[in-house]
């Protein structure tokens, strides 16, 4: 008695030879996004300025920052931690779009996955410098002020008493 092949049969075979098309995660690396995907959100605190725009731009208002003086350092420094939370985030790209410092770039990380929040959290922290003090005490400042001033208006009158001067002259030639 001939047994009737399968139709499937010689491609399930053939199959067998083949190397998986799917992929082998967790057992082999993590798929990433698409080219230009809009994943995990990556934050480079050496590139920020702490201008806030990024904030101002966020609809659900995603991340936050905590200010406070930095530890050994100069009076007026100030640690700045900037949080992005990834369970809030709508990876509509805006805050990357406006980030004049490209502190933020949106990765092809979509493997966002965790037990705890801490998980889906993006941070980064950065010392901001206190700007430097001033030259000269207000006193010095306003006594220069008015320096500059005096030496002005000197200027002005010896300008003025010069313009008389030429027009003495003028009249006098007119008169011959
Ligand atoms: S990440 Fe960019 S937009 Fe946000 S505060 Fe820093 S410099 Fe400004
Ligand atoms: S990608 Fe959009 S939602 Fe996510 S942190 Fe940036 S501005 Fe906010």
């Amino acid at each position: 008695m001939k047994l009737p092949i399968l139709p499937y049969l010689p491609q399930a075979l053939a199959n067998l030879l083949k190397k998986p098309v799917t992929e082998a995660f967790p057992a082999g690396p993590a798929p990433t996004g698409a080219e230009n995907y809009r994943g995990r959100i990556a934050y480079d605190p050496t590139l920020c300025v702490n201008c806030g725009m990024c904030m101002k731009v966020c609809a659900p208002q995603c991340m936050a920052r905590t200010q406070k003086p930095a530890p050994g350092g100069e009076p007026g420094d100030m640690e700045i931690t900037f949080t992005f939370d990834m369970t809030s985030c709508t990876f509509c790209g805006l805050c990357a779009d406006f980030c004049a410092r490209k502190a933020i770039t949106l990765t092809t990380d979509c493997m966002m996955t965790g037990t705890k929040k801490e998980d889906f959290l993006v941070s980064g922290t950065f010392i901001k410098k206190a700007p430097p003090k001033p030259k000269f005490t207000p006193e010095q400042l306003a006594a220069m002020k008015a320096a500059a001033e005096a030496k002005k208006a000197a200027a002005a009158a010896a300008a003025a008493k010069a313009a008389d001067g030429d027009g003495t002259s003028a009249a006098a030639t007119t008169g011959q």
